[in-house]
């Protein structure tokens, strides 16, 4: 037993825990929970938790199911809310193993980030990641079920009265920061009921981890008040939908910021810009990875605040990529806008990280930034400067994921053909539905 995995036994017995929580995510980001008696944590340390991972999607076929969980002790938190007939719950954030060959499971999202980590220290970095998820409050009808009647009509930065969820994202807060959190803002987002909150940025996979944990504990506590959280990206048609910004930075080994430049225009140094032109590059394949539901698609149009076109600048928010002003050197980064709080924390940041260093690899020649509303460009002018535009749809968008073998690579084989099945499924669901705008619009005109 390392002395980390110790801590956590002491932490254990120091705050009477029943129940400890093994978390690991599938392909799709979903938090799976393995429960066990917290007394056999040591036994979780040492020898594993074993599971049939073929119930577990994009994992593995019946054959070879055995899987196993070594708990990360550095995730070791409290659960900041109690199950009504437990005592109190610690959840650990665990790595999947194959039991036949006893490495990382490649099926396994956080072991793709840690990939994508362990490039970026060959080549001598480690990587900053912060995120900005924003998230619906919903009522609930008298059985509890979902609506989507948002639970205030305030509007971008609203105080209360108008923002009732200020208690509700008050609870929200207090919740993470018991659990390790560091949470820098919070505020009431442009759409009604649409509320954001921003942690402080951390390593990439502490960071992705938190993702995850987040949206738990988001959903969690506001069940608490009645309220049905959804970081579903588009709830309501023709008002902003939800995004999850991505703030990325590259640190050097003597803890410098490879990506800040005083000297430069933008504060940006070459190996910035040779990172963004790499996103850039590869924005269509990311998408996939980043925007994987139908409803992705229908928050990425002109008008709402969130990316269509391929470009980045310092200043407008139309852009995929915006360089934000830094008060101080270690700030300068790179904020990727097109991600949505529905992705998979782990897969969406690999790809990311993956892109920027081929364009650093590659010293590839990042554009001019461009500073005008693209949404307002007509075709012409979009050709002029050079800017594409983001996959329309998600079967566009798998489609560039498949052709882009640097990203199918970054997933790895075994993530990235499950990924690609499990999406294309589910468009191909999508395609032959018909809709309630549909209904609406034909079945009494023709
Ligand atoms: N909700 C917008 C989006 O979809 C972002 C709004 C903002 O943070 N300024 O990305
Ligand atoms: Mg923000
Ligand atoms: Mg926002
Ligand atoms: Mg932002």
């Amino acid at each position: 037993i390392t002395s980390a995995e110790q801590e956590v036994l002491d932490e254990i017995e120091a705050n009477d825990i029943d129940f400890l929580r093994l978390q690991f995510t599938d392909i799709l980001g979903t938090v799976k929970n393995v429960s066990v008696p917290a007394r056999q944590a040591e036994k979780a340390f040492t020898e594993g938790i074993y599971f049939d991972g073929s119930s577990i999607e994009g994992f593995v076929r019946i054959q070879e199911s055995d899987m196993r969980l070594t708990p990360d002790p550095e995730t070791f938190a409290i659960l900041p809310w109690r199950d009504r007939d437990e005592g109190a719950s610690a959840r650990l954030i665990c790595d999947v193993v194959n039991t036949s060959t006893g490495k990382p499971f490649e099926g396994d999202p956080r072991y793709v980030l840690k990939r994508a980590l362990d490039r970026a220290e060959e080549m001598g970095y480690t990587v900053n990641a912060a995120p900005e998820p924003e998230f619906f409050l919903f009522e609930e009808d008298e059985v509890g079920r979902a609506t989507t009647t948002t639970n205030d009509a305030g509007g971008y930065f609203d105080l209360a009265p108008k923002d009732l969820a200020s208690d509700v994202r008050r609870d929200i807060i207090y919740g993470l920061e018991s659990m390790g959190f560091e949470v820098e803002a919070s505020h009431h987002e442009v759409a009604e009921g649409q509320h954001e909150i921003n942690f402080e940025y951390d390593d990439a996979l502490t960071t992705a981890d938190n993702v995850a944990t987040f949206r738990t504990v988001v959903r969690a506590i506001a069940a608490q008040h009645d309220y049905h959280a959804t970081f579903m990206p588009k709830p309501i048609p023709k008002i902003n939908g939800s995004g999850m910004h991505t703030h990325l930075s590259l640190f050097t080994e003597d803890g410098e910021n490879a990506f800040h430049d005083g000297d430069d225009e933008f504060d940006l140094s070459d190996e910035a810009r040779a990172f963004t032109a790499g996103i850039l590059e590869h924005a269509p394949a990311i998408t996939a990875v980043a925007n994987p539901t139908v409803n992705s698609y229908k928050r990425l149009v002109p008008g709402y605040e969130a990316p269509v076109y391929v470009a980045w600048s310092d200043r407008n928010r139309s852009s995929l990529i915006r360089k934000p002003a830094a008060r101080v050197p270690a700030a300068s980064r790179v904020e990727l806008r097109s991600p949505d709080p529905s992705c998979n924390p782990y897969l969406a940041i690999a790809t990311m990280i993956h892109a920027g260093l081929n364009g650093i690899e590659q010293d590839l020649e990042c554009p001019d930034p461009v500073r005008e509303n693209i949404y307002e460009f007509d075709e012409e002018t979009r050709e002029e400067y050079g800017i594409t535009t983001l996959p329309s749809n998600l079967g566009e968008a798998v489609d560039a994921l498949e052709a882009d073998e640097a990203i199918v690579d970054a997933l790895g084989e075994h993530v990235s053909s499950k990924f690609v099945d499990a999406k294309r499924q589910e468009f191909e669901e999508y395609l032959v539905d018909v809709s309630q705008w549909e209904l609406d619009r034909y079945l009494e005109t023709f």
